[in-house]
């Protein structure tokens, strides 16, 4: 939706992190847009905002900014540039729901931001999504799409008598039974957050010593951004490191995984596009590990965790 509304077409470039899922481009390679992949930083998977305007062009149309694990991108600079380029802002926030930017929830900075409640997210439905719309020159569009293209809803309100095909759209909206799951879910955020947030401080704490020693690097949180808990992420000094230790924890039960494989270098893009080096991109594919994080996660069992940990570096 964000990029009908965008009005992204055949040509247009839209900048966007390499290091995130595929549905953050999808919407945007389905539009005919070519897609401009910026690196992420040596400190976090976010994407390097000082590299964004450097990548701007007469057919740049948005920036997407990916708040990786929850924790905040420089919305400051990214909002800056876009003014500057009259670039529409659009903020994939499936990672964070909750997290706060200086006090702001995350999905308050962009023209237009998207939540996720697939079942690996903090709030779930099993399957959907949700849409905020910050600039109401987007208001009335937004309705139509969602409703398959129609005014259903002027209609359902009394403002017209019978509903028409006004423009593009499709079954956006969510079914009753989701929609029902997911209220279930809201009405838990407040204990599901923290619980969340407590394990994902455990880790911190818990495993700070080997990043003294340089072993490895834990979540970075600059001192904006307030995270909720979504991922627990370190990231090993190579490749081969991270997949012994995978491999380790595996062994001893604890399913700790990788995540993104850069877009930029994937056989879709390798198919389209000149192939970009974005190193950083594909550090955090090589070298970053997940840590489990769900509600239930007990302390015994995450000091299992960060115990195996510290076995393999002892080792
Ligand atoms: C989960 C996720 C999405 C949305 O995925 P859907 O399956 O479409 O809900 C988008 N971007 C990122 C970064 C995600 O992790």
């Amino acid at each position: 939706m964000c990029a009908i509304l965008a009005n992204i077409s055949h040509g247009d470039e839209v900048i966007i992190p390499s290091y995130t899922f595929v549905s953050t481009a999808n919407a945007f390679a389905r539009q005919g847009a070519r897609i401009v992949f910026v690196d992420s930083t040596s400190d976090s998977p976010n994407m390097d905002t000082a590299q964004v305007s450097s990548m701007i062009t007469p057919r740049t149309k948005a920036i997407v900014v990916v708040h990786y694990g929850g924790i905040a991108c420089d919305m400051e600079s990214i909002i800056r540039v876009a003014q500057r380029h009259q670039l529409v802002v659009i903020e994939d926030a499936a990672h964070g729901l909750g997290s706060c930017l200086r006090g702001q929830p995350l999905g308050a900075f962009g023209h237009l931001a998207t939540f996720s409640f697939h079942e690996t997210k903090n709030i779930t439905s099993g399957e959907g999504g949700m849409l905020v719309v910050n600039d109401p020159v987007f208001d009335d569009r937004a309705d139509i799409i969602w409703e398959k293209g129609t005014n259903r809803k002027a209609f359902y309100s009394g403002e017209v008598d019978k509903y028409n095909w006004l423009d593009v759209g499709s079954s956006f909206l969510p079914s009753e039974i989701t929609a029902a799951f997911l209220l279930a879910q809201l009405e838990s955020m407040t204990s599901i957050q923290e619980k969340r947030m407590a394990i994902w401080n455990r880790y911190l704490t818990g495993l700070d010593s080997l990043q003294k020693r340089g072993l490895l690097k834990l979540a970075y949180v600059p001192d904006f951004a307030t995270p909720n808990g979504h991922i627990f992420y370190m990231v090993c000094d190579s490749l081969t490191t991270r997949n012994s230790l995978l491999s380790f924890l595996n062994k001893h039960g604890i399913s700790a995984v990788f995540h993104y494989q850069s877009l930029h270098a994937s056989p879709f893009i390798k198919g389209r596009q000149s192939v970009q080096q974005l190193p950083w991109s594909d550090h955090y594919s090589n070298c970053l590990i997940r840590l489990p994080l769900f509600p239930d996660l007990t302390l015994e069992d995450q000091n299992c965790v960060i115990q195996v940990i510290y076995d393999f570096y002892a080792a």
